[in-house]
């Protein structure tokens, strides 16, 4: 990399934050370096084999962190292209409400009945643990009652 070269723009790493940034930057014209630490992940039957990568770790980076008290912790995280949200950031929602002119590149295998068949299991599901446990029951109500002022909390905040 020549090293008198000018970039408007340095952009560190290329996970969801580095990948959109450059993404919405793209076409602004500016002149735009990506740094990236670590290489392609390469392409292999183990990407698929929910062992290696979870439980061997077989992506993650072997380094040792520390804790606040000093104590080594392994931080979980792998350096590739992609970064973390190659890995764990595949789910991300993004709601038709707000953003009513999003494109749909999947569709649901037999929308609607689909969602509707996995409400109903979970429904039945919460409904076993409403019957048989009512402390975790009360707990979980307890949890959305809150999630629920805080929504109405930010939701007044941010109109
Ligand atoms: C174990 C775990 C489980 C998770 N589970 C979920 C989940 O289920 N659902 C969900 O939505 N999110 C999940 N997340 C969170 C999600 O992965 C992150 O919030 C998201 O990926 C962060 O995006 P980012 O762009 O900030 O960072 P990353 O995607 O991590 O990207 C950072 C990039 O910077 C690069 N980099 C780092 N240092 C340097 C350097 N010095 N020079 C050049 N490049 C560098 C890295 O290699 C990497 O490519 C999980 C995270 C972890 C660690």
């Amino acid at each position: 990399m020549a090293q008198d070269k000018h970039y408007d723009v340095i952009i560190i790493g290329t996970g969801a934050g580095g990948g959109t940034l450059v993404h919405t930057l793209a076409s602004t014209g500016k002149s735009i370096l990506i740094l990236e630490r670590g290489d392609y992940v390469p392409r292999e039957k183990a990407n698929w084999d929910s062992r290696a990568v979870n439980v061997e770790a077989k992506y993650q980076t072997k380094e040792e962190w520390r804790d606040k008290d000093g104590k080594p912790l392994h931080p979980h995280t792998n350096y590739y292209v992609g970064g973390n949200t190659k890995f764990y950031g595949a789910a991300l929602f993004r709601l038709r409400k707000t953003e009513p002119q999003l494109k749909r590149p999947f569709r649901a295998r037999l929308y609607p009945f689909s969602p509707i068949w996995t409400l109903f299991c979970a429904t039945i599901c919460i409904a076993s643990v409403a019957y048989y446990n009512r402390l975790i029951t009360v707990l979980f109500l307890g949890l959305v009652l809150a999630g629920y002022v805080v929504l109405r909390l930010t939701l007044r905040k941010n109109a």
